[in-house]
This record gives C-alpha cells, sequence and structure tokens, in this order.
C-alpha cells in the first residue's frame, strides 16, 4: 500500500485525535460549474426564475441537467450573449433589459428573479450585480431582483446554491433579539419530505419555531439577528453560514445529517443550543437509531472492509466518508473535497478514523494517478470521470445523484448506504454472467 493509503493495521473505526493529513492541490478540474444547483432551486422556491446570463453551453447544461419541462413553464431560462456582444455592452445590457421585460409581462407569478453569471469573457465583462441594480428599480413593487455567479471559473456544483442563498440573505428581515433566540433556522435546501420529517423531530423535541433558508416561497424569507440558533444542513455553505454569523446568528456545531450517528448528533446539537434534556433527545431519537441501523445492516454487508476513493465535487465528500467508514465499515483510501472549510468541518473531522487521507482542491492527473495505484474498489466522482472508470473495472457513484436524492436524517440512512452498495452488487452481479 502507497503511503496514501490507511496505515496498515490500522482499526476502519478508530476516531481521529489529530487533524487528518492534507494533499493541496490546484490544476485542471472535472467538477460541473455552480448553474447545476438551479436545478434543485428552482424546484423550490417556484415563485422564482433563475436567469442565466451565459452562451449556448450554458443553455445546453441547464437543459440537459434539468430536462426540458414539457407542461409546465419553466422557472429558469439562458439569456445567451454572443460573440457580437463583445463588441458592444450597452446593446448586451439593452438586450437583457429588453428580455426581462418580456418575461416578467409572460410570467405574472415571478417574485424573485436571479441573474445568474456565468464564465464566458461575454458575461464575465458584463457588471450583472449593476444590472440586478437597475432592473430592481425598473420593477420595483413588482419583483425582486437578484445576481450570484455560477461560473465555472468561480464555483463546484453546489456552490451554486451558496451563492444564491447569500443574495437571498441582505432581504431577511431583522428578528427582535427576543424572538431571534427561539428560533432555529436550517440552512440548506432539502428534499420537502425530508425537511418536514425533521422539522416535526424538532417539535417533538421541544422546538417549535424552525425556519428555513431558501424558504418554499421566495417572498417568506425568515427573520434573522442577534441569538437566532443556526444549524447547517448542507457542507456546502460556507458562505451563507459566515453570511448568516455576520447578522448575529450562532452557529450551532454539529456534524451533517448524513447517515444514523451524523443525524442524530445534528439534532442533538441543536437541543442543546435550547436547553433540551438529553433524555428528551434520547426517548425521541433512539427508536429512530435503532430503525435506522437495522435499515443500513444488510448494506454494511456489501460495504464492509471495501475500499473507498472520493474525488472531489460535492463538498458532501467528508461526511459521507464519515458515514460510510463509521457506520458501513468501508476503508478510505482518500477523501477528496473541493474545499476545505475547517471552521464548518471541524465536528465532522474528528470523527474520521485517524490518518485518513484527504485532498483539498483538484488536479485531476494527479488523483487519477493515484487511483490507478490504489485500485479502489467504489470510486465517488462526477459524471465526466465516471465511464472511462467503469471501463477501468472501477464500480463508481455519480456524485450529483447525491443532490437530488432525500439522503438526509435518520430515516434514509438505509437508502443513503444502499447508494453505496449498488453500484458494488450490480459490478459483482456481473462478473458472475
Ligand atoms: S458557466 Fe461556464 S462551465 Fe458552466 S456551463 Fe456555462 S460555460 Fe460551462
Amino acid at each position: 500500500m502507497s503511503s496514501l493509503g490507511r496505515r496498515p493495521g490500522m482499526a476502519v473505526n478508530a476516531p481521529s485525535t489529530e487533524l487528518p493529513p492534507l494533499i493541496k492541490e490546484s490544476g485542471q478540474r472535472e467538477v460541473f460549474c455552480g448553474l447545476t444547483s438551479i436545478v434543485w432551486l428552482h424546484r423550490r422556491m417556484p415563485d422564482a426564475f433563475f436567469l442565466v446570463v451565459g452562451s449556448r453551453t450554458c443553455a445546453h447544461l441547464i437543459q440537459s441537467a434539468a430536462g426540458v419541462m414539457i407542461f409546465a413553464e419553466p422557472r429558469f431560462g439562458t439569456a445567451i450573449l454572443g460573440e457580437r456582444d463583445l463588441a458592444g455592452l450597452a446593446d448586451a445590457n439593452e438586450e437583457l433589459d429588453r428580455l426581462v421585460a418580456q418575461l416578467l409581462a409572460r410570467r405574472p407569478e415571478i417574485r424573485t428573479l436571479f441573474l445568474v453569471g456565468s464564465c464566458p469573457s461575454e458575461v464575465i465583462k458584463l457588471d450583472l450585480a449593476r444590472a440586478a441594480e437597475r432592473l430592481g428599480a425598473q420593477h420595483r413593487g413588482r419583483v425582486t431582483v437578484l445576481n450570484y455567479s455560477g461560473s465555472g471559473i468561480e464555483t463546484t456544483f453546489t456552490q451554486g446554491e451558496d451563492g444564491a442563498l447569500q443574495a437571498l440573505i441582505p432581504l431577511m428581515p431583522m428578528a427582535p433579539a427576543a424572538q431571534a433566540a427561539q428560533q432555529l433556522l436550517i440552512a440548506g435546501t432539502l428534499a420537502d419530505g425530508v425537511e418536514d420529517r425533521l422539522i416535526s423531530l424538532f417539535g417533538k423535541l421541544g422546538i417549535t419555531n424552525v425556519a428555513t433558508l431558501p424558504p418554499r416561497r421566495s417572498t417568506e424569507l425568515p427573520g434573522v439577528g442577534p441569538g437566532t440558533k443556526l444549524l447547517v444542513a448542507q457542507p456546502f455553505l460556507s458562505g451563507t453560514a459566515r453570511a448568516l454569523i455576520d447578522r448575529g446568528a450562532q452557529l450551532i456545531k454539529a456534524p451533517y445529517p448524513l447517515g444514523v450517528e451524523g443525524s442524530r448528533a445534528w439534532m442533538a446539537a441543536a437541543a442543546d443550543a435550547f436547553g433540551i434534556a438529553p433524555a428528551q433527545v434520547a426517548a425521541v431519537l433512539d427508536p429512530l437509531v435503532e430503525r435506522g441501523q437495522r435499515a443500513i445492516a444488510p448494506h454494511r454487508e456489501t460495504l464492509a472492509g471495501k475500499r473507498l476513493f472520493l474525488l472531489p465535487d460535492s463538498q458532501l465528500e467528508i461526511p459521507l466518508a464519515r458515514f460510510l467508514s463509521r457506520e458501513c465499515g468501508m476503508e478510505l483510501v482518500e477523501v477528496g473535497t473541493p474545499y476545505l472549510d475547517r471552521t464548518l468541518m471541524a465536528p465532522e473531522l474528528t470523527l474520521l478514523p485517524e490518518g485518513t487521507q484527504l485532498s483539498e482542491g483538484q488536479h485531476v492527473e494527479n488523483q487519477l494517478k493515484r487511483l490507478e495505484v490504489q485500485r479502489p474498489d467504489l470510486v465517488v466522482c462526477g459524471l465526466g470521470l465516471a465511464n472511462p472508470l467503469e471501463a477501468q473495472g472501477i464500480a463508481t457513484k455519480w456524485s450529483i445523484e447525491l443532490v437530488f436524492s432525500p439522503i438526509h436524517g435518520i430515516d434514509q440512512a438505509g437508502d443513503l448506504a444502499e447508494l453505496f452498495a449498488r453500484p458494488l452488487r450490480r459490478r459483482s452481479s456481473l462478473s458472475f454472467t
């Protein structure tokens, strides 16, 4: 085993006592850009519209990622800037104003319009913050116009959500201190059913004032203020968490709600912040924990002892590695993440097995070389790398599938484990035919 793997003889589930070793890399990246997150954001906030200001490539990405809506009016679109627009930015701004006016006239239900920047040079030259201000003034009272970047130069695919939420934060009303202190604010888009379940469980614990960002209607933004207790549900929201802390929110430090252990700890940390006794937490959650562990068990049989390599893509990699190692018995070869936010990730890092090899950033060729040496059983990666790895006989799991699946919470832990067991089962059944 090379120096990049686990230390020989180390127990799989031994918790870490020191910060894990880290390879920092920069080079060619193989990730989707932040435009991709429009796919789940437009479903979350049906009264919002995401207008990508970009090229034909951006239009193709967003169309193929989100699918063409045949029966419903889409809530995203692309204002395509062509090469001729390089000649005159004034024209590009006029064109954008005209398009937005047309869109709003045709779609009276739109309450929030996000102008989403992209990476073509034509767009980089356009000041979208100023365009949002200008359009906001033109359509005041009718629609709120915001902007953020989904550019592939600056963002990986989940960071699009971080950008969109940061654009919303200045619009959140200031909550009076007494009210803020009573409120639990969950940051990050979750599947509606999962979110309803978690809110109901918080209610059983005794936390009844739970708000979410993003809300289900873009105009119903929760208040925030000194004392708001902030629980982050998605690990890719570094900028959002910081902006909410700047508004006075207090970050509840916890692992992320993936797997039984992480989800229980996430809810227990919130309960602790509200002064709820551990006995009450145990009374509500422990029956679920038992059920969740039973749901994981058949998948653990497939996963235990298998070697896992996570390429950096979604920023879910570290919590997933923690879950797959501690609850499913997988051996971590390397855990890549596009960015490592040590504050938001601290509770997760301490739960990784000692000596876990982390890598931050990407130099795809170097990573593939390490992967070739290590020959893991399963690789979590972006779509672009999956087919070549499968052709080499390595099972893969697309990281993008994880943001489109309801995977959060104790009740989903079995399904989460199954997502990783399935490609291994498929590969082993293929090898017998
Ligand atoms: S924003 Fe950049 S990376 Fe994303 S689709 Fe457009 S051109 Fe491609």
